[in-house]
């Protein structure tokens, strides 16, 4: 049958070529190539700078480009690639930020309010920079991807729909909730090591997330519904603060010693 051949090509290529590990050392599967994610970044940063206002306000502009610089400048020849990154400031206030691949960063100035100091707006660049670094995206669209071929192969086979529900909302509950955790504490590794190396200090990240925690009041901030509880991210961002700091004394020797004004 011409269309589950096509379809046992395509698996077969996926788990060919989808092999990949994440700076972590995580086996991923990724089946799309970074031009075809940085192309979609590109598309998405442009429609969201077209649909979402951009701030007006210049002093909020130069101090987050000026934090997003020092975190841009950290990243090694290899980890830039051969992207534009750039940074765009939204008018909008949402406490939240973004990074897309191919080097586009977001930053709702709603953030500003919460991540208090150029340390603290470091942390949230720096942790989705380390999304970006570690192919997130790509992941994600290759599962969902995947999901799909194994939905249609099942369909294919002759599986109801009931049964297909239930495989359906198991794999979701399975594979994408820990997958999330997954990402956002890699996030949050690769995000630390990243601001320190920058020459922000690492140990305001631990305050951020208790600011983060103590805002939410009934709407809590966008980023929070969207991440992990701030109690069990500080608990695991603490482990990681002796080292960070080291390497944030490192940079500060190197001369690199940011002084962005809010
Ligand atoms: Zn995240």
């Amino acid at each position: 049958m011409p269309l589950s051949k096509q379809l046992f090509s395509l698996l077969l290529f996926c788990l060919l070529l989808g092999c990949a590990s994440s700076p972590l050392n995580r086996r991923q599967v990724m089946i799309f190539s970074d031009a075809d994610m940085a192309q979609r970044g590109q598309q998405q940063y442009e429609q969201m700078r077209q649909e979402v206002p951009l701030s007006t306000d210049s002093r909020d502009i130069d101090y987050v480009r000026c934090v997003a610089n020092y975190v841009i400048n950290a990243l090694d020849a290899n980890q830039r690639g051969s992207y534009l990154w750039e940074v765009t400031v939204f008018d909008n206030e949402q406490a939240n930020a973004f990074a897309l691949p191919g080097g586009k960063i977001g930053v709702y100035n709603g953030l500003l309010g919460v991540a208090v100091n150029q340390h603290q707006l470091a942390a949230v660049i720096a942790h989705e920079v380390g999304h970006v670094l570690a192919n997130h995206s790509n992941e994600r669209a290759s599962q969902s991807t995947l999901r799909n071929i194994g939905v249609r192969v099942a369909q294919i086979a002759g599986v109801d729909d009931s049964t297909l529900e239930v495989i359906d909302y198991g794999t979701q509950l399975g594979l994408f909730l820990p997958f999330n955790r997954i990402q956002e504490t890699e996030a949050d590794s690769i995000g630390v090591v990243l601001m320190a190396n920058a020459g922000f200090d690492p140990d305001q990240t631990i305050y951020l997330w208790e600011n983060m925690r103590d805002s939410a009041g009934p709407r809590p901030p966008e980023i929070i519904s969207t991440h992990p509880s701030p109690d069990s991210r500080i608990r695991e961002l603490r482990e990681l603060m002796t080292a960070a700091n080291a390497l944030q004394e490192a940079a500060n020797r190197r001369g690199i010693n940011p002084d962005c004004q809010p």
